[in-house]
């Protein structure tokens, strides 16, 4: 693993050679809000040079289930920049987001999202609110790792990585140090998901130590997300993992005034990307109405990114006068704040007009020199002492009663291995379970050494090994048993490696 990134090149602006981008013009009001975009960055005078490539829709539906074509991944390849507008990812099955695949493929682990009011010109309830936020970009769900296992359930891996938490939340303080900013809250669910959340969280409260002139704090997700839809001017800085980001990134946006406002970055060690946070909009798309605001501040995001740091903040200048003398796209307009209601053309325009301006009441915007770079340390893995000492057996299984199930199974005492417990979606149904939990075909079965002590409230694993598992699952299959997975049960150093049973 690279052990810098850079959010910003300090180079005072001094770049002769223009930038090549990689431009996606995108789905929907893409090529709109891109073209308005696109004239703004010239008429700037920023130095790049778009190379327009193909992906998104057109590419899906030519046969591609990956919607982007070779040449679009050279392209990127080389210019290791890319300016994208959003993409529709068509209904159905077999097509896999182009955006996570984008993310993925190219490890841009962490999405900024910077999100604050421009109160009072666009209408918000939160006239302070002023949050980045920095979500995870390559775990967690969007693994995109699912599978049927049974008639009744399906299943979609959720992985956290210590690597990955190490990173973003790495990443999410050298930003505030970067930026000036004060605080950093982490959001995650640890209290329901003990190892995944808990690493994010651990590897979170860890971090923060290095980092002691900037405040820290952690919430659960969900009142977190509704303290930041109540409260969101007591957020500085946000750290959360993938999904959590993506909703509350979209709640905060349309909370400071519209979705279609704010800008994003992903940021990898070799890549980055830029793009508006909103979608494509089919429902508004050819209307020539869409704001161009999401993609401009993206745009504007890129610039700062490679070291064009006056004219980012003379685009960022140029559109915050414009929206303060009221130049609104429908989205936005409201009679009684905005002067005019304009499309989307007519908005870049208006942008243009006032290029080399600043406005009077919002805050200026001065990108400072170089504050932006991001250090990384390199990833070191930590060497713990790994011990096996048991089996979770996934078994397909028709019947609804767990008593017979459990009693068949636990007679199957082989290889000195014993049954500890059957559950079903997580609740221990054997033994003792209550006859009221609802039971699917999906029984996870529990085996542990014979020798283990399971009856204390803190139970003692014993070893196993690897035959004993293997064995085991063949004797379970001659049973007739239909064992669709397994997981294998280990210690680190000591510490308990999986959950319990709900009830265990
Ligand atoms: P969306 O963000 O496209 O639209 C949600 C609502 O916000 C719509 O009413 C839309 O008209 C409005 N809106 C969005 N951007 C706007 C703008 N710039 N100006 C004015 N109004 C704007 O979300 P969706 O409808 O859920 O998704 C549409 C498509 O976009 C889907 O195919 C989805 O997969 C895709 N999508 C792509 C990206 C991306 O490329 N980064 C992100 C999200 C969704």
């Amino acid at each position: 693993m690279a052990n810098s990134t850079v959010l910003q090149k300090s180079n005072s602006g001094k770049v002769n050679k223009a930038l090549k981008v990689a431009v996606a013009e995108g789905d929907g009001i893409g090529p709109e809000i891109m073209a308005a975009t696109l004239k703004i960055l010239k008429v700037a005078g920023a130095n790049i040079e778009p190379e327009f490539i193909e992906l998104g829709e057109k590419v899906y539906l030519s046969g591609n289930s990956a919607g982007i074509e070779q040449k679009s991944w050279d392209v990127i390849g080389r210019n290791k920049l890319i300016l994208k507008a959003p993409v529709t990812t068509p209904q159905g099955k077999g097509y896999k987001s182009l955006n996570v695949t984008l993310r993925k493929s190219l490890g841009l682990y962490s999405n900024v999202r910077p999100v604050n009011a421009l109160h009072p010109f666009v209408k918000t309830h939160f006239p302070d609110m002023d949050v980045v936020i920095i979500r995870e970009n390559e775990e967690d769900l969007y693994a995109g790792i699912e599978h049927q296992q049974t008639q009744d359930v399906v299943q979609c891996l959720k992985l956290i990585t210590r690597p990955g938490c190490e990173r973003i939340v790495r990443y999410a303080f050298e930003y505030a140090q970067a930026y000036g900013r004060k605080k950093v809250t982490c959001m995650v669910k640890d209290n329901i998901m003990k190892l995944t959340d808990g690493l994010f969280h651990q590897v979170f409260k860890e971090i923060a130590l290095e980092y002691p002139e900037i405040k820290n704090e952690s919430q659960i997700i969900d009142i977190g997300s509704a303290k930041l839809a109540a409260h969101p001017e007591d957020y500085d800085v946000i750290v959360t993992s993938n999904l959590y980001g993506d909703i509350i990134s979209d709640i905060a946006a349309e909370i400071a005034g519209s979705v279609g406002m704010g800008g994003s970055a992903n940021i990898g060690t070799n890549v980055a990307m830029f793009e508006a946070i909103h979608g494509s909009a089919p429902d508004i798309a050819g209307q020539k109405i869409a704001n161009p605001s999401g993609l401009i501040n993206a745009a504007v995001l890129m610039l700062s990114h490679v070291g064009q740091l006056e004219i980012a903040d003379k685009i960022k200048n140029a559109w915050l006068t414009a929206l303060e003398e009221g130049y609104h796209t429908a989205d936005v307009y409201h009679e009684s704040i905005s002067k005019k209601k304009v499309t989307t053309d007519e908005f870049a325009n208006e942008v243009i007009a006032r290029l080399g301006q600043s406005p009077k009441k919002l805050p200026i915007s001065k990108l400072i020199e170089g504050s932006g770079t991001i250090n990384m340390k390199a990833y070191h893995r930590p060497q713990a002492k790994k011990v096996l000492v048991g089996v979770d057996a996934f078994i397909d299984w028709q019947g609804s009663n767990p008593q017979e199930i459990g009693n068949t199974i636990s007679t199957i005492n082989a290889y000195n291995l014993k049954l500890k417990m059957i559950t079903n979606r997580g609740v221990k149904v054997y033994p003792k379970g209550l006859k009221e939990t609802y039971c699917t075909d999906h029984w996870r079965c529990r085996f542990v050494a014979i020798d283990a002590e399971i009856k204390s409230e803190t139970p003692v694993y014993k070893p196993v090994n690897y035959e004993q598992v293997v064995a085991l699952l063949s004797k379970l299959h001659s049973k007739g048993f239909d064992v669709i997975k397994t997981e294998n049960l280990y210690e680190f150093d000591g510490k308990r490696g999986f959950s319990l049973g709900q009830g265990e």
